[in-house]
């Protein structure tokens, strides 16, 4: 094969492919959603690989750990806060004896272009005890996948791959090597290593505390962290990790002298080589993407008093992205504008795009909450998310995905009303279903809005996990008594009777449930160009 042009998450999804990975499961989220995209893309044409969107997060892990503990390799995909919700068993994965070569790739998203929260993920590996790589560019992210599949089932544990929204959402070149062949499918023999029964969890939880010398040892020795020494300099030294390193490379050029230099891709960090570079150096520079998870590291490991200057003491930005000024600053370089367009664009705010369903149930819901005094509306992540900007001003909390649903609960049981939560339908299905069961075991007087518009719209027009056929059944099955589940079109011609329904269910005093049925245009138009297909 020769060389092709990918972005950061196709390199990552090819190099699992060429892994030999048997199926990936995954949950879209920006920027992660293309690593998913491209194994589907695949997987329609080579039924030797299984890929699938989930429900959610958590989900998408445990199948996941399924495929792993019949040996088969396997990819998991999700954005940074998709880690969150999948914590409980990632963190527990990290105590069981993985088979099947387990590698999750989680997209952070700093300067949060399209995330509630700028997360570092490394943190989460570090916290389960397990090996992260962070690569630096498109090739990277295909070579250390490759390589993360051979560490997962070497230390039987699984790997992390980390990256960041440059990187993910950009292409280069990538020079891929020939395949390896699938696992065997087999069982493990060591059951006991996937039963976490206390006693058995304690037993693997010092096992995994003992290897943590071995995944240093790899660390210290892998060409992915490379130190050079500069003998000849001791004003300062720097550690790069990720994107960090490409910026240094671009601002180094012009420093007088090249200081010793340590590039960290592969993780628990390599603390021989950061003692190595603390000898040599009075200072050391830290440009990482992301929290301060390399600086925090150093303030306990260096035997000797090293000044440490990053993000800490305000040299490389807290938050948001790394860019080549802010790095050359942080060398003590002056800050080229080459960063600034020569014409100043006028701000744009995101928008609900025009005939978009949302804007019409928005409108209705509005209208029908002037007939009462005050009311609370929450909100949930999704394109909807953008009713609680003018000229909607409709919504009035976004937490993370399914609070909408809890958040309302709590507000109805507090005594407030009428409360209304406005939810998607995928976003119901990832996390929002476990509310509504809570509200129907307390009838709670709420009345819960799902945005049906047949596809998971933000990320991208991904199918959504349930077609829409089944939602009033499924909302039946919850216990929602069958009257109080009705259905409009968000339509301008249906604006009155929309508004009628909204009316009477939030002057209902149990839970009700509306359907808001349109398909995305989006969808619907790329759907037409197709011949109609879905
Ligand atoms: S992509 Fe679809 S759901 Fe999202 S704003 Fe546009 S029309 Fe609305």
């Amino acid at each position: 094969m020769g060389e092709m042009v990918l972005l950061g998450d196709e390199a990552l999804a090819l190099g699992a492919i060429d892994a030999g990975i048997s199926s990936a499961y995954g949950y879209p989220g920006t920027p992660s959603s293309e690593i998913m995209e491209y194994l589907l893309k695949y997987s329609e044409n080579n039924d030797d690989i299984f890929a699938s969107w989930s429900s959610n997060e958590k989900t998408a892990y445990e199948e996941a750990l399924g495929a792993s503990f019949v040996g088969c390799r396997v990819l998991v995909t999700m954005k940074h806060v998709g880690l969150n919700v999948a914590a409980d068993p990632f963190m527990n994965s990290a105590l069981l004896d993985i088979k099947g070569g387990l590698v999750l790739a989680v997209a952070d998203d700093p300067g949060m272009h399209s995330s509630q929260g700028e997360q570092d993920s490394r943190y989460f590996s570090a916290f389960a005890r397990i090996m992260c790589f962070e690569p630096r560019n498109q090739q990277e992210c295909y070579e250390m996948t490759r390589e993360a599949f051979e560490v997962s089932e070497r230390f039987h544990i699984p790997v992390m791959i980390r990256l960041v929204t440059r990187l993910a959402h950009s292409r280069a070149v990538v020079v891929p090597t020939p395949a390896r062949e699938q696992n065997k499918m087999e069982k493990t023999d060591n059951t006991k290593g996937w039963m976490l029964l206390p006693a058995l969890a304690r037993k693997n939880w010092a096992t995994l505390l003992e290897q943590q010398s071995d995944f240093e040892k790899y660390t210290t020795d892998t060409q992915y962290n490379p130190l050079t020494i500069n003998e000849d300099f001791s004003d300062f030294g720097v550690i790069t990790s990720g994107l960090g390193k490409n910026y240094y490379d671009e601002a180094k050029q012009e420093l007088a002298v090249l200081p010793s230099h340590l590039h960290v891709s592969a993780y628990p960090v390599p603390v021989e080589k950061i003692r190595k570079l603390a000898e040599k150096v009075k200072k050391i520079v830290v440009i990482e993407e992301g929290c301060t998870f390399i600086e925090d590291y150093l303030r306990g490991y260096l035997p000797q008093p090293v000044e440490i200057s990053g993000k800490q003491d305000g040299k490389v930005p807290l938050t948001g992205e790394l860019n080549p000024d802010n790095i050359r600053k942080a060398l003590g370089l002056s800050a080229k504008s080459g960063l600034k367009a020569e014409i100043e664009l006028p701000g744009r705010p995101p928008q609900l795009c025009q005939g978009c369903p949302h804007a019409d149930t928005y409108a209705a819901l509005n209208e029908a909450r002037e007939s009462f005094d005050n009311s609370i509306v929450t909100s949930d992540i999704g394109c909807y998310s953008l009713g609680a900007l003018p000229p909607y001003n409709a919504i009035e909390t976004i937490i993370c995905m399914g609070a909408s649903i809890g958040t309302a609960k709590g507000a109805a049981e507090a005594g407030f009303k009428p409360v209304v939560s406005v939810i998607g339908d995928s976003t119901f299905l990832h996390s929002g279903i476990t509310g509504l069961v809570d509200a129907v075991s307390c009838n709670t007087p709420m009345t819960v809005v799902i945005l049906d518009n047949l596809t998971v719209a933000m990320t991208g027009g991904q199918k959504t996990i349930m077609p829409s056929s089944r939602l009033k059944t499924l909302v039946e099955g919850i216990g929602i008594e069958p009257d109080h589940i009705r259905t409009i079109i968000p339509l301008r011609k249906h604006h009155a009777e929309n508004v009628d329904v909204f009316k009477s269910e939030m002057n209902y005093q149990g839970i009700s449930v509306i359907i808001a049925l349109r398909e995305c245009i989006e969808t619907a138009r790329k759907h037409k160009k197709a011949g109609g297909a879905k």
